[in-house]
């Protein structure tokens, strides 16, 4: 069977947000709408990378990539998961990742127009963020060593100042979430299962699927 190439991004919208999305994107070709916070998003993740570039690094050696306690830096946008799941391929690139006192830290940017500052990113967020610490674990864990790994939200203004950061493992019951969601993603991809609507006026009015969406509420 032909592979299906998810990107996590999408993946973690459609669950995370309003699983009608499925139906738009994939049955009505819909495209979404890219929004002025994407733009400055996209803005800010550039100059980041290119900051990055600046930093002075040297090539890990074995030994060093065995040592769990020797810190690590990853280029920023250069580490790539997949999470293969055929014919369903997960795809993705981590915004940032390190490793410190032992733990793997998968680090994401995520830029806010409103500044609003929450106790815990959305279910978006967080399904994006499992996503890489899920392919992380997959293709990254016989490369080093590490005890535990966490994953980091750092929440900037449209200037790209930070303002908020939240951590949270990535434990098994992330990953049986995770697992929950694919199924029932690639159960409504099949038309196996019906979508669950947000039900939720104001996630309408924010949703890139707005202007195309038949099921909109207003
Ligand atoms: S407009 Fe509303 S119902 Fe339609 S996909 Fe977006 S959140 Fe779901």
């Amino acid at each position: 069977m032909k592979p299906i190439y998810i990107p996590v991004y999408l993946f973690s919208g459609f669950m995370g947000y309003c699983e009608i999305k499925i139906i738009n994107h994939y049955k009505l070709g819909i495209s979404p709408k890219i929004t002025k916070a994407t733009i400055i998003g996209k803005k800010i993740h550039q100059d980041l990378e290119e900051a990055d570039k600046l930093i002075p690094r040297e090539t890990a050696t074995e030994q060093q990539l065995k040592n769990p306690y020797v810190d690590l830096d990853f280029p920023r946008e250069e580490t790539k998961i997949v999470i293969d799941r055929s014919p369903f391929i997960y795809i993705g690139r981590i915004d940032k990742c390190i490793r410190l006192d032992g733990n793997v830290v998968i680090i994401d940017d995520k830029v806010s127009k409103s500044g609003k500052v929450f106790e815990r990113p959305f279910m978006d967020k967080i399904l994006q963020l499992s996503c890489y610490c899920e392919g992380f674990l997959n293709g990254y864990s016989n490369l080093l060593v590490f005890n535990k790994i966490f994953f980091k939200v750092v929440q900037r203004d449209i200037d790209g100042n930070v303002i908020s950061e939240y951590e949270e493992e990535y434990n098994e019951k992330l990953r049986n979430l995770l697992i929950g969601k694919f199924q029932r993603f690639e159960d409504i991809y099949n038309q196996k299962i019906q979508p669950e609507h947000c039900n939720n006026a104001n996630k309408c009015r924010a949703c890139s699927y707005f202007h195309g969406c038949k099921w909109r509420l207003e």
